[in-house]
């Protein structure tokens, strides 16, 4: 629950490598639970530095927080209100970085604030510094502090100058740039920040990075989806003795086997579900204080129009910061900001769409906007520290790592809880838990993630002629520019692994889509561990998120996955249903399929 897709699911006998790889040697030094951004970039990073780990999670990677994230890759310009200077620098320097190491996903954002005022905000805003609360009821920013922040923001982005300044604009020149704002503006501003474009295949390059370090190294990085950590496992869940640290029991998601396996040290990156976790291995905390944020996607050629290219960076009356922005042909539009109850579905509301139209008139008055044009929508919970009185959107976005373990009933394991973390900071993030690890291990750092280029990002051209020349080299008979501009968009410079998958036999495009290609298929069942049709639609491709899976797609998504995954016709169906109740549920999309 709280997740963005965590419903009963078809099971099925399949042995899975990823799984055999953890039974097989049921140890290691470290063990990661939970594959967000968060606990994979710490899983890559452990890797690089010759560590014997293994990750576990229990559904798809990047099927929590991770992906269900405004895709923004932020200094967080609204955190500096908050006093949160070192998390807007790290953030700054982290984007900064993840535009070089990851340049195939994330790319350059330039954001516009319309700013209906002179002066509001100004009187508060101190005082959250101060207090890191919010005082009384929340105002629109002003102009004043609009400048101020982004001046800051542009102090903090001074290394070496990734991104351009910002600029302010009378409200003349704003309407010029941006014809369709409501005209009532004063100002604009305008920046520049990045967003991720495919966080969920970002997730995996990371994943995959760290499991080819390992291969190369002197040790071993294993990591299965679909597996849980269930409980503390051995005799009573504790010490294994002799040879040191705890035994935990992890839970095949797709099979129903459980199995123990032990580590020296356990990392509890399990997002807004730390707590949970920890409950789960006998010691309680009580980190955490999540909240839901809710997004919509829309096809609509108006409102991507009046954008012009660019974020919409607003905030609302009520204090809460919303944003429109274009996602390829698609608006992305959100976000709210609620404290969450873990035990319901994180799901948008129909209270939430209403707001959103409510705000977008804010913004553009004259771009109607109807619920047909919503294509896809998706919630997450923000693993947020517990907040008591602060309001969720003034709660802090910073991270901080809990120790616990060894003499608790998690036996003699040493046990770090990850609080907090945005995708932003992640390679930060892990870094940080990394060190820490090491330290607990008493091993020195070898590697430094830095600068080191991230999957299909090493090599990946940096110019528009640089990516058309790419494109031209990889051309061949039977597949044309479309085609390997899609390759390209979806895997980086990896598309060359790919692209050498496709060649090795016989392949045709999908009947149902120009997108996807029957090889290109099997080498995601083989090499991406897919666990369901569903992780295709939704993770291994943008299919979902931009309103493209129809029946027909379903059916030979399933049928085609049906041989590299062994599942029969009884197996098959049970997906394709699957599928259709997780879209219906979680992402308000209704498909019906051709097969019953
Ligand atoms: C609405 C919203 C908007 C956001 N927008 C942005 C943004 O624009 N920019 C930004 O930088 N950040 C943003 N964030 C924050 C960011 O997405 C998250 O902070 C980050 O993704 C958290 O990653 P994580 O790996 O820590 O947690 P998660 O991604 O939640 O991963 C935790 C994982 O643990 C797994 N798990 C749970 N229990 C178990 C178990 N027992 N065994 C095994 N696995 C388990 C879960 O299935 C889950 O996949 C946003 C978040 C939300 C919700």
């Amino acid at each position: 629950m709280g997740t963005n897709d965590s419903s009963g699911h078809p099971s099925s006998s399949r042995q899975r490598s990823s799984v055999q790889s953890l039974r097989k040697r049921p140890r290691a030094q470290v063990l990661i639970i939970g594959g967000g951004i968060n606990g994979v970039g710490t899983f890559r990073d452990l890797a690089l530095q010759g560590v014997d780990v293994a990750l576990v999670e229990r559904g798809d990677y990047c099927q929590g927080a991770s992906g269900a994230s405004s895709h923004m890759i932020h200094g967080g310009i609204r955190y500096l209100e908050n006093g949160e200077f070192r998390l807007v620098q790290e953030s700054v320097v982290e984007r900064n970085r993840l535009l070089r190491i990851a340049p195939h996903y994330v790319k350059p954002l330039q954001t516009t604030i319309p700013i209906f005022s002179t002066f509001s905000g100004v009187l508060s805003a101190p005082l959250r510094f101060l207090t890191h609360k919010q005082q009384g009821k929340p105002k629109e920013r002003g102009a004043f502090l609009i400048k101020l922040g982004l001046s800051m923001y542009d102090f903090f982005s001074r290394d070496g100058g990734t991104v351009p300044r910002h600029q302010f604009r009378g409200r003349k020149r704003a309407l010029a740039e941006l014809p369709r704002l409501h005209p009532g503006i004063k100002y604009a501003a305008t920046y520049f920040d990045a967003s991720v474009h495919n966080p969920e295949r970002l997730t995996l390059d990371v994943l995959q990075d760290g499991e080819k370090a390992g291969a190369a190294g002197p040790s071993d990085a294993r990591a299965s989806n679909y597996l849980s950590l269930v409980s503390m496992g051995g005799a009573a869940g504790n010490s294994s003795g002799s040879t040191g640290g705890s035994t935990v029991q992890l839970r095949d998601e797709l099979t129903g086997e459980v199995f123990d396996f032990t580590a020296d040290v356990i990392v509890n990156t399990t997002g807004a579900w730390v707590d949970l976790t920890n409950q789960a291995m006998g010691a309680a905390s009580s980190f955490m204080g999540g909240t839901k944020g809710s997004h919509i996607v829309l096809d609509h050629p108006g409102l991507l129009e009046a954008c012009n290219g660019r974020e919409i960076f607003f905030e609302h009356t009520d204090g809460r910061i919303v944003l429109i922005y274009p996602m390829g042909d698609r608006v992305l539009v959100g976000t709210t900001d609620v404290d969450a109850d873990m035990a319901e579905d994180a799901v948008c509301t129909d209270a939430e769409i209403d707001y959103f139209f409510d705000l977008i008139g804010h913004v553009f008055p004259d771009v109607p906007v109807s619920r047909d044009q919503i294509v896809y929508t998706f919630a997450g919970v923000r693993p947020l520290p517990r907040h008591d009185a602060t309001q969720p959107g003034f709660v802090s976005r910073d991270y901080r790592i809990e120790r616990g373990g060894q003499h608790t009933s998690a036996g003699g394991a040493v046990v770090l809880s990850l609080v907090g973390g945005k995708w932003t900071t992640f390679r930060a993030l892990a870094e940080h838990l990394t060190n820490d690890v090491l330290k607990e291990l008493g091993l020195e750092r070898k590697v430094s993630t830095a600068k080191l280029a991230i999957g299909g990002g090493a090599g990946f051209p940096d110019t528009a002629s640089g990516i058309e020349q790419w494109i031209k080299a990889h051309m061949s008979a039977g597949r044309d520019a479309d085609r390997i501009s899609g390759l390209l968009t979806r895997y980086g410079t990896r598309a060359e692994e790919v692209l050498r998958y496709l060649d090795a036999g016989p392949d045709r495009l999908l009947h149902s889509t120009r997108e996807l290609s029957v090889r290109e298929l099997e080498f995601m069942a083989r090499n991406e561990q897919v666990g369901h049709v569903i992780d295709v639609l939704i993770r291994r491709t943008s299919l979902a998120f931009r309103g493209l899976v129809t029946g027909e797609l379903l059916n030979e998504v399933a049928e085609v996955l049906a041989v590299p995954l062994g599942w029969d016709a009884a197996a098959r169906a049970a997906e394709i249903h699957y599928a259709q109740e997780v879209l219906e549920r979680f992402h308000g999309v209704q498909v019906h399929s051709l097969v019953a």
